[in-house]
């Protein structure tokens, strides 16, 4: 018998550095830091696209949105993820359930995660209840002072439609 769902893990990295805007969820936080990348470095969408891409056998956004493409030079990700809506779809699945985990020493997220989680639902047309979303910091251990950087993970839940 075929599963009804499929679950992947996606993860991304970017390093923080002065003067980019720190966009996480396609919501900007304030702050004088943010990701380096090719395109707006939404770690958080990184990380849930490849998930999303990995649970319905597609292949990874470095391959679908090369960053070597100037098409894709600093695109808002929330333009990629609908892409990755569409190309999940095709083949025939929809988002159930997401479950984000962001590291990074600071800002400090937990005054967004209302903001965040409410874009997710809105932009994977899911309950907020089926968006999960913490923030840790790495108590000083992964990122040195001089090399801030922002990690995130994500485990998505596709259901076949
Ligand atoms: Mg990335």
């Amino acid at each position: 018998m075929e599963l009804k769902y499929s679950f992947a893990l996606g993860f991304d990295i970017h390093p923080l550095v002065e003067g980019r805007k720190l966009r996480i969820g396609g919501v900007e936080i304030p702050s004088s830091f943010g990701p380096l990348g090719h395109s707006d470095g939404d770690a958080l969408l990184h990380a849930l696209m490849d998930a999303m891409l990995s649970a319905s056998g597609l292949p990874d956004i470095g391959t679908l949105f090369p960053d070597n493409d100037p098409a894709y030079k600093d695109i808002d990700s929330t333009l990629l993820l609908e892409k990755v809506l569409e190309a999940i779809s095709q083949r025939g699945f929809k988002v159930y359930q997401v479950d984000l985990t962001l590291i990074l020493d600071k800002p400090k997220l937990s005054p967004f995660y209302e903001a965040i989680k409410e874009n997710l639902s809105r932009l994977l047309r899911i309950s907020k209840e089926r968006v999960g979303l913490k923030a840790k910091t790495s108590e000083g251990l992964l990122f040195p002072k001089e090399s801030p950087a922002i990690m995130a993970f994500s485990l998505i839940v596709l259901e076949k439609v």
